[in-house]
């Protein structure tokens, strides 16, 4: 089953495989996986890299460092933006709302952010 997901009103729409309302999806489903990346090669929020495999017809492109400041991470408990930067120094907590967020999305920033890239 394929969803799109709209928060509220203000919140972007986000794209994935099975996405609940705070952007769990198929492949990621554990109580702290709450956020959504805005993917820089379409500016479309998706749940996780691999609902973007599974959706979009293209690779996907990550975020150069000089584009850090960038609202592009969607925090799935309370609906705020974060730039990319302030989710990396986030110590895995919304600075928003407080919500815990998966240490283990470490793992993963290669696939999103350009400084992590293995060359
Ligand atoms: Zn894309
Ligand atoms: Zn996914
Ligand atoms: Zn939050």
């Amino acid at each position: 089953m394929i969803a799109d997901l709209t928060m509220d009103q203000n919140a972007p729409e986000v794209r994935g495989v099975n996405v609940d309302p705070q952007t769990r999806c198929a492949h990621f489903h554990k109580p702290v996986d709450i956020i959504a990346v805005k993917m820089k090669c379409c500016g479309v929020y998706y749940a996780c890299k691999d609902c973007h495999v599974a959706l979009a017809d293209h690779e996907i492109e990550v975020w150069p460092q000089t584009e850090w400041g960038k609202k592009a991470i969607l925090c799935g408990a309370c609906g705020s933006e974060l730039t990319i930067g302030s989710y990396l120094a986030c110590g895995y907590h919304c600075p928003v709302c407080k919500a815990e967020f998966n240490p283990l999305c470490q793992h993963h920033y290669r696939y999103y952010f350009a400084l992590y890239a293995r060359i």
